[in-house]
């Protein structure tokens, strides 16, 4: 009897061990920070290939960044098509494609054209209130309707427009790990490149919407979702400050100037990054009211805070939000 007990104890003893040994094999993770896309970004997969996924999207992230989207890169194809020694390639122009409809959509409140203007604000960098006359004049030279896409090739009307695809590439980045997550053997992966995150694989997941007035990793909402992208355009990412004023990085193509849309943040929800992160720019610069409308135009909800500390949500966000800060109100 007694060493019956014995045998049945160590058998249990053994499948415990061996089910724990197989879930480790088959549930490896990893959690990887890396610095892309001129902005922090993290990693955490879960699944058999985990390691070799993580290692696939850091390197792929580089070379979307070195290769394709970079301003500043000499060698990065959106570097050679603003310099007019380039003008084809399959890839940018489909993103061109989108970006012109999210900007015609957005009645202009997206532009992919301010990239001159951006550069004199200098917000990475030494930032300041740039001579008045200096931004009219690039502004003569922005605009997407000067923008063309015919196939696989990308014109424009003015060869002192400069393309910038700040607004949309975190978002890239996203569609381009989720790719490469499609072919590998993973269960669940959370990656964020700057303000956008994907949520791939099964069961739920909880992404948090920042305290606009904290700092990073303190959030005055919780939103509930399944797999997806979320992203998140806000005016305490770049900025200044000068005479009690700020000056922010999100700005209104027909003044040059930041936005003013009475929003000091906006998260867009959708299957898709690029669209989640051209879309929170976009929802920023037209506001509350025109933004949500903007967002359920192309099937994707959206949050809004305000500057009196609301938060304005679509229906379908509202149903995944949670306040967690006192002082924030779930406006009706
Ligand atoms: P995000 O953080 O995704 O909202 O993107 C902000 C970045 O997009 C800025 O740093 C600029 O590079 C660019 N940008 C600024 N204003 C606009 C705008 N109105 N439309 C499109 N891109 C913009
Ligand atoms: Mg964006």
């Amino acid at each position: 009897m007694k060493k019956t007990g014995i045998v049945i104890a160590a058998l249990a003893a053994l499948i415990l061990i061996a089910f724990v040994a197989y879930d480790g094999i088959f549930n490896k993770s990893v959690s990887v920070d890396f610095f892309a896309m001129n902005t922090v970004g993290t990693l955490k997969i879960t699944g058999k290939d985990a390691d070799e996924t993580a290692k696939k999207i850091e390197a792929q992230l580089d070379l979307l960044d070195s290769d394709l989207l970079s301003r500043y890169n000499e060698n990065s194809l959106l570097f050679k098509i603003n310099s007019g020694l380039e003008t084809e390639n399959e890839e940018l122009a489909a993103y061109v494609r989108t970006l012109i409809d999210v900007s015609r959509k957005s009645g202009g409140a997206f532009d992919f054209t301010l990239g001159a203007i951006s550069d004199l604000w200098d917000f990475g960098g030494n930032a300041s209130i740039p001579d008045s006359a200096k931004l009219l004049q690039e502004l003569s030279h922005a605009g997407y309707e000067k923008i063309s896409v015919t196939d696989s090739r990308i014109v424009s009307a003015d060869k002192n427009a400069v393309i910038d695809l700040g607004a949309a590439g975190k978002g890239i980045a996203l569609d381009k790990a989720k790719e490469i997550l499609d072919a590998q053997n993973v269960r669940k992966a959370v990656i964020s490149v700057g303000g956008s995150v994907l949520c791939y694989g099964e069961g739920d997941f909880t992404v948090g919407i920042r305290n606009p007035e904290g700092n990073a990793g303190e959030y005055i909402a919780i939103l509930r979702t399944n797999a997806c992208c979320v992203s998140t355009s806000g005016n305490y990412e770049r900025y200044f400050e000068k005479d009690g004023k700020r000056y922010h990085h999100i700005l209104d193509p027909k003044t040059g100037y930041p936005a003013e849309s009475g929003v000091v943040s906006v998260t867009v929800i959708s299957e898709n990054g690029l669209l989640s992160d051209a879309l929170s720019t976009a929802c920023f610069v037209l506001g509350v009211e025109k933004g949500g409308e903007l967002a359920k135009e192309f099937g994707c909800e959206a949050v809004f805070v305000t500057a009196d500390k609301k938060i304005y949500a679509t229906d379908g966000a509202k149903a995944m939000l949670t306040v967690e800060t006192e002082g924030y109100i779930l406006a009706e």
